[in-house]
């Protein structure tokens, strides 16, 4: 008789990450949350983040594998590297031009 199999398969779709890359991030310059979008053009391999609030933006090369987290991250860098404060103990002044 009716050997009910097991058929009934509960409608789990397989999980399929809905992996929505973000891009958007928040301003290092003004500090907005997601005001930096990312915009990739792989045609002309360049990448640029900008934020639409206080209007900085980064741009730099991009490739297939480029995501926007890596040019946000880039970007990043480079903010730390440009503000690189005067910091007392940086001895290493190789140049030191006009110091006021
Ligand atoms: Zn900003």
């Amino acid at each position: 008789m009716g050997k009910r199999k097991a058929s009934v398969r509960s409608k789990m779709e397989p999980k399929k990450k809905v992996q929505k890359l973000a891009t958007t991030f928040s301003c290092p310059f003004c500090n907005h949350a997601d005001s930096v979008d990312c915009t990739i053009d792989l045609k002309l391999r360049i990448a640029e983040v900008a934020c639409h609030v206080c209007k900085e933006s980064y741009s730099t090369k991009a490739h297939e594998l480029t995501e926007p987290i890596d040019v946000y991250s880039e970007w990043i860098d480079e903010c730390e590297k440009v503000n690189v404060p005067l910091s007392d103990d940086h001895r290493d002044s190789s140049h030191d031009d006009n110091f006021v």
